[in-house]
C-alpha cells in the first residue's frame, strides 16, 4: 500500500493557498492599522470610542489569523510527514495480504484518517510549544502600528475576548465548554458530540429532530449532517490553556508577594 502522492500534493497546495490567504489578510489588517493609529487624523474625525472599536476588531482578526496560521502549519507538517513516512515503506499491518502490491494506493478516506491523527499530533506539539497569542509577532506588530504598548489595555482586551469566546464555545445542549465538538453542515451550529447524539436519539423516537440552537430553523437534524469541528476544538483547547495560564500567572503573582513578605521578616 503506497501513499497517494498526487492527493497529498493537492492537499498541500490547498494549505499553502490558505496560508497565503491568511498572510494577505494580515497585510490588510496592518494597512488599516496604520490609519487607525493613536494620534492619527482619523482619530480626530471618528472620535476615540469608534477608534477603540475598530482597533479591537483588528486585534480580533489578528488573533484569529494566528490561530488559523497554527492550524495550517499543523496540517502542512502532518502532510509532509505522511508523504515522507510512506516513501517506499511497506504498510504497517492492516492490509498485509500483499505487501508487494505497489499499485495498491490508499484511497481518500484512508489518507484522511491518517492525516487526522497526524494533524492532532502536530497541533499538540504546536500548542505545547506556543507562546500566548498576544505575544506572537503579528499581534505585537499590530499593537505597535496602532501606537499602543503592551500593557494594561491588552489585559482588558484579553478578558473581553475570553468572555466572547466562552459564550461561543459552549455547547447549546450542555451549556458547558464543548467536548469533541461537531458542526452541523446544514445550519452551521456546533455541539458536543455526545450531547447532540443523545438529543437525536431521544428526540421523541423520531429519526430527525430540531436543532437545539434558539431560533434555528433546521428541523431535520440527523447524524449525516454532522462533521468534525476542528476549529471549535482548537478554540476550546486554546481557551482552556489561556484560562490555565492566566490562573497560573495570578498564582505566581501571589507567590511573589508572599516571598517578599518572607524577606521582610
Ligand atoms: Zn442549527
Amino acid at each position: 500500500m503506497s501513499i497517494n502522492t498526487p492527493l497529498l500534493n493537492g492537499m498541500l497546495r490547498k494549505e499553502k493557498a490558505f496560508r497565503d490567504e491568511i498572510e494577505w489578510n494580515q497585510v490588510n489588517v496592518m494597512s488599516f492599522a496604520s490609519r487607525l493609529a493613536r494620534g492619527g487624523t482619523l482619530e480626530q474625525l471618528l472620535g476615540d470610542e469608534h477608534m477603540q472599536k475598530y482597533r479591537q476588531s483588528l486585534k480580533e482578526i489578528t488573533h484569529e489569523n494566528v490561530v488559523n496560521g497554527r492550524q495550517v502549519t499543523a496540517y502542512m507538517r502532518a502532510l509532509q510527514h505522511l508523504a515522507h513516512d510512506h516513501d517506499g515503506r511497506p504498510n504497517d499491518g492492516h492490509h498485509n495480504n500483499n505487501n508487494n502490491n505497489n499499485n495498491n494506493v490508499m484511497d481518500e478516506d484512508e489518507v484522511q484518517a491518517k492525516l487526522e491523527t497526524a494533524v492532532k499530533n502536530e497541533r499538540q506539539k504546536i500548542d505545547t510549544n506556543s507562546i500566548e497569542i498576544t505575544q506572537e509577532t503579528p499581534y505585537l506588530e499590530l499593537c505597535k502600528e496602532l501606537g499602543e504598548r503592551q500593557g494594561n489595555e491588552d489585559d482588558e482586551i484579553a478578558v473581553v475576548n475570553n468572555n466572547m469566546d466562552e459564550v461561543a464555545l459552549k455547547c447549546p445542549l450542555t451549556a458547558v465548554l464543548m467536548e469533541d465538538p461537531v458542526k452541523n453542515k446544514f445550519c452551521g451550529h456546533s455541539y458536543s458530540r455526545e450531547a447532540i447524539m443523545n438529543h437525536i436519539r431521544f428526540s421523541g423516537g423520531r429519526k430527525k429532530c430540531v436543532c437545539p440552537v434558539a431560533g434555528c430553523t433546521n428541523r431535520t437534524v440527523d447524524e449525516s449532517q454532522l462533521e468534525e469541528d476542528k476549529l471549535t476544538e482548537t478554540l476550546v483547547r486554546r481557551y482552556k490553556k489561556r484560562q490555565q495560564l492566566s490562573q497560573k500567572s495570578q498564582h505566581s503573582a501571589l507567590d511573589l508577594d508572599e516571598e517578599e513578605d518572607d524577606d521582610d521578616e
